[in-house]
């Protein structure tokens, strides 16, 4: 059986893995735009920025991994179209033939239309090359101005005032990570965020960008413009799917894949970021853009190509690591949300766990600080929010 996979990234490389721990002996082609072996994204905005990873430490493995493997991984290589009737992916003028494809494509930054127009010293942050430029930047005394207080936006503002740069977060939403987290622990990363001397700007409405001898000029409504050195804009991201809809499979945002990671299709497969996936434990479709997602999806994905007959049931998980805040999240409250919060400990000194209920149901947990919890945390979502579970004083180690 000849396996291809498109998109060299953390998903491809995981299920490469796979196929071959699995004892997969037939061809595998994997193919990726960047110039680079697939690489892990997370330090790009946190070691990499600060200094303490070096760029050659973000490689899943070294090139050598994959040829002894038989592995024909084709890098500055981009996917232009698929042909599901003949069952080949086409490389620009040659065509590489499969049996099981499996798309890996991830996601792209959303870009900002007045930002890109503006001329001004303007940067995303997706990408190892993205990476290592924006480090170069972010020196003693420059102003960085951070258009979106999201995840990336955040972990780059801690990066950006360790390296002492001068900090300006832009956010529309009156919190930042509002959505995902709720008033509560939302409060926790501004408050965080500020003690560390980011000039965090919430509910502003950004309402143009201009170039102004070098430096980025952002006006906002009805307040004064914030001049900065660098303009990041880290307003998310949007999953990699033209490919697919171009050839012809089921998209809407991201590829639609069942339960076991199979499209349209019944020969190709998505994974990571790009999958838009009929989570059965979640009872409807989720888009995850985590790290982890991408690693478990890439071996579920190899191992249904093999054979297997199981759906993907893992919960979302994610973390992050801000100045001293290392967090840790699973679960997804979804659109819904939550209706009631217990937390373990104190948010205010940033260390503890939490627990987010809708109606019955554990919905989502976190820690703060607290590595150890993560194990606690995992039993109990999913699980009836029972009296216990309700109970602060309860340890969480007795709920599972
Ligand atoms: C800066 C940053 C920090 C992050 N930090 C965290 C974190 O702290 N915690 C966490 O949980 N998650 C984090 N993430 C998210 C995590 O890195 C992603 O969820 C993960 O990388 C997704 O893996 P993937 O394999 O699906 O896609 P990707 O890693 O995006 O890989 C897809 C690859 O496919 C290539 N490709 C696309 N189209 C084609 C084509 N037509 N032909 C060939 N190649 C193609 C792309 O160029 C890319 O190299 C972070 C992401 C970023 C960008």
């Amino acid at each position: 059986m000849n396996i291809v996979v498109v998109g060299a990234g953390l998903a491809a490389a995981n299920a490469v893995d796979e196929l071959r721990e699995q004892g997969h002996t037939g061809d595998i082609v994997v193919v990726g735009e960047e110039q680079y072996v697939p690489y892990e994204r997370p330090p790009l905005s946190k070691g990499l920025l600060l200094g303490s990873d070096e760029p050659d430490s973000v490689f899943v493995h070294d090139r050598e991994w994959y040829d002894e493997r038989d592995v024909d991984l084709r890098v500055s290589t981009p996917a232009t179209a698929i042909d599901l009737d003949r069952r080949r992916v086409r490389l620009g003028a040659e065509e590489v033939p499969y049996d099981r494809l499996l798309l890996a494509t991830g996601a792209q930054p959303r870009h900002l239309p007045m930002a890109d127009s503006s001329g001004a010293p303007v940067v995303h942050l997706r990408t190892l090359d993205e990476a290592l430029t924006l480090r170069d930047r972010l020196t003693e005394g420059s102003r960085i101005a951070i258009i979106g207080a999201g995840w990336i936006g955040l972990e780059v503002a801690s990066a950006a005032r360790q390296r002492g740069a001068e900090v300006t977060v832009l956010e529309s939403a009156p919190l930042p990570l509002q959505r995902v987290l709720g008033d509560e622990l939302a409060t926790v990363f501004a408050d965080l965020h500020r003690e560390h001397g980011v000039d965090l700007r919430l509910g502003v409405s950004v309402s143009g960008v201009e170039h102004d001898d070098g430096a980025a000029v952002v006006r906002l409504e009805d307040v004064e413009p914030v001049v900065a050195d660098l303009l990041l804009v880290a307003v998310g991201v949007t999953p990699s799917d033209s490919l697919a809809a171009a050839g012809g499979l089921a998209v809407d945002n991201g590829v639609l894949v069942d339960a076991r990671l199979r499209t349209s299709d019944p020969h190709v497969l998505a994974a990571g970021d790009v999958a838009n996936h009929d989570h059965p434990a979640l009872g409807g479709r989720v888009r995850v853009e985590h790290w982890d997602t991408a690693i478990q999806h890439g071996r579920h994905a190899a191992r249904v190509m093999l054979g297997e007959d199981e759906p993907y049931t893992r919960l979302p998980y994610f973390f992050t690591d801000q100045y001293d805040l290392g967090m840790e999240y699973v679960g997804h409250p979804g659109p819904e949300g939550y209706d009631d919060l217990v937390v373990r400990g104190d948010l205010a000194a940033r260390q503890g766990s939490v627990l987010w209920l809708r109606g019955d149901r554990v919905v989502a947990g976190m820690h703060l600080n607290d590595w150890d919890a993560i194990d606690p945390l995992r039993a109990v979502v999913g699980r009836p929010a029972s009296d216990a579970v309700r109970d602060p004083k309860v340890p969480l180690a007795e709920l599972g």
